[in-house]
């Protein structure tokens, strides 16, 4: 509860409706709307098959605009791609394939092809270049790669493509559009070919927008579910069909309990995303269940699994279900991809936090900004101080209910509140174009997610190619992160600030990066970050740690 008024809700009535710097006029925000079923992402419109011809249906140009979005605005625009270039990819299994160096040349379904060009995408991303043919081949995979490296696209074309030939004998029957309008359909059990779990439900409405994109005119439907949104709701999204589904564990796992509900049986494909943010002992069974649930024969299955890491739980899981001749990719290395955010540490003793962020906010060109605090009390706080301060700004972490924070995100993307103050779990996985600058106003502490919750929130700036910033403010109580952050500033080239001098290595940039992670990986992490095999395969808990996932479920 924001201490501001209202849930989260700006009062309408507080501080004049002066702009401050060049920020828009606050905007306010009524969460007490009650229309229900419209705003949730759950039910955002899908292509739906009516027809019984052929593979590809007709042309729907109203939902095409919605789902694309304006031309100007669609994926190649404003990428530097020389930045993506650089991005590294390395084979590091037994089983190699050869990368494919354009859309047109990857043997894509013609309806895919189409929506990769609706989508706006030119040129492969070096993920996409690897996991495409590898997919396509018919691979189970692991990929070592994080948000922004254009991974999601990297499975799902292939996925979906491969899909689309066979999506009439391999579907389940579901009720046609036309029944639905005319009120007699009945509902069904949803059987999915593709099941995607992911570990934020932030993440698992992005995948299903990408998804809603390379599912149109095809077969196949997408749907997405996930802890915190109206059950009734999602059910009834399942039972008008569903063959891809995109999920949180938690929600998965509650469905596939439910008789009637949701049936494994068909599954075809099976990614893990962000695998490293689910996999700890506790949810052991769970993933136990997802990923026997249908109970196919061995082979059958195709597995993926994304992650930034790997720690020992994933590594088991790997070696429990992908097959021995799987692919595994290295996708660039941690830091290397950040050589496009500038980023500055600056000293603020926490007396003066405030005072600086407003400081920094008002002096600065207005742009999409994400605040990220370490505690819920301190967002709403933050927000409260900003928000009399007539800045816009919103705010999110895992005490707001889940519709409170889909409207903030909508918000937020949306540039009515271009400031957006969150703990950082709860934005894990924000992909949201144009988020110019990222403001560490409380640094992570080495307990909660050390460097490598750094990493993913200077992550949410400078997305694939854009140049982005970020600014972390420092002081005494943060030493702890002190040793690695310095080490994080050499390797993306930054400037390393007089106070954190002391912590530089001897040799200094040149030496090379130790990073104590304790691995134990089956022989190539050797604990060298100059190395692209150390961010990966043997890290448990790195740095730090991670964080608790489980109010994002
Ligand atoms: P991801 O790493 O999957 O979160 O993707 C990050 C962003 O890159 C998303 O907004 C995608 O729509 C976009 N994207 C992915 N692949 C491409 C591509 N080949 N060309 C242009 N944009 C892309």
């Amino acid at each position: 509860m924001s201490t501001n008024g209202q849930t989260n809700g700006h009062d309408a009535t507080s501080g004049p409706p002066a702009t401050v710097g060049e920020w828009a006029p606050k905007t306010d925000f009524n969460y007490e709307v009650t229309d229900d079923g419209v705003h949730w992402e759950h039910n955002a419109r899908v292509y739906e098959w009516d027809g019984d011809e052929g593979e590809v249906g007709p042309e729907h140009p109203e939902l095409e605009a919605a789902l694309f979005g304006p031309p100007e605005e669609r994926g190649g625009h404003g990428i530097n791609f020389a930045a993506i270039a650089e991005i590294k990819v390395e084979q590091v299994g037994v089983t190699k394939v050869d990368p494919v160096r354009s859309f047109d040349t990857a043997g894509l379904h013609p309806a895919m092809l189409k929506n990769v060009q609706l989508a706006g995408y030119r040129v492969p991303t070096p993920i996409q270049m690897w996991c495409i043919p590898a997919i396509l081949q018919g691979h189970d995979l692991i990929a070592i790669a994080q948000t922004g490296s254009g991974k999601t696209a990297a499975y799902l074309i292939p996925i979906l493509s491969r899909l689309m030939g066979k999506a009439k004998q391999l579907a389940a029957p579901r009720p046609t559009a036309q029944d639905f309008r005319e009120g007699s359909a009945r509902p069904v059990t949803a059987e999915p070919l593709v099941v995607i779990v992911c570990p934020a439900r932030e993440l698992a409405v992005q995948i299903f927008n990408e998804a809603r994109k390379f599912c149109y005119r095809s077969m196949l439907r997408p749907c997405v579910v996930y802890g915190g949104g109206p059950l009734r709701d999602q059910i009834a999204q399942l039972q008008r069909g569903c063959d891809v589904l995109i999920a949180s564990p938690g929600r998965l796992v509650d469905f596939m309990e439910r008789p009637g509900v949701l049936s494994l049986r068909r599954v075809k494909y099976m990614v893990i995303d962000e695998a490293d943010e689910m996999l700890d002992d506790g949810w052991r069974d769970g993933f136990t269940k997802i990923m026997s649930g249908g109970e196919q024969d061995e082979g059958d299955v195709k597995y993926m699994m994304f992650s930034a890491t790997f720690p020992a739980a994933a590594r088991q899981l790997a070696k429990e279900y992908l097959t021995d001749n799987h692919v595994r990719l290295q996708v660039g290395r941690i830091g290397s991809t950040h050589s496009n955010i500038k980023q500055d540490v600056i000293f603020v003793a926490r007396e003066l936090k405030q005072d600086a962020v407003f400081d920094m906010l008002t002096t600065m060109p207005p742009q999409r900004t994400i605040i990220f605090v370490n505690s819920k009390h301190a967002a709403d706080q933050l927000d409260d101080f900003l928000f009399n301060k007539n800045l816009p700004c919103t705010s999110m972490h895992g005490d707001r209910t889940q519709r409170e924070r889909e409207d903030a995100m909508r918000s937020f993307r949306a540039g009515t509140t271009p400031i957006l103050i969150t703990t950082g779990v709860t934005a894990r996985g924000i992909d949201v174009r144009n988020v110019m600058h990222v403001i560490n106003y409380d640094l992570p502490s080495m307990e909660h997610g050390g460097i490598q919750e750094y990493i993913h929130r200077i992550g949410r700036t400078g997305r694939i190619g854009y140049e982005g910033r970020a600014t972390s403010f420092y002081n005494e109580r943060d030493e702890g992160i002190a040793p690695l952050l310095t080490m994080t500033l050499l390797e993306t080239k930054q400037e390393v600030p007089d106070f954190l001098s002391g912590f530089v290595p001897e040799g200094g940039a040149q030496a090379p990066l130790v990073f104590d992670d304790d691995s134990d990986d089956e022989g190539n992490a050797n604990g060298t970050s100059n190395d692209a095999s150390a961010s990966g395969w043997g890290t448990d808990a790195p740095q730090g740690g991670h964080q608790p996932i489980s109010e994002a479920w």
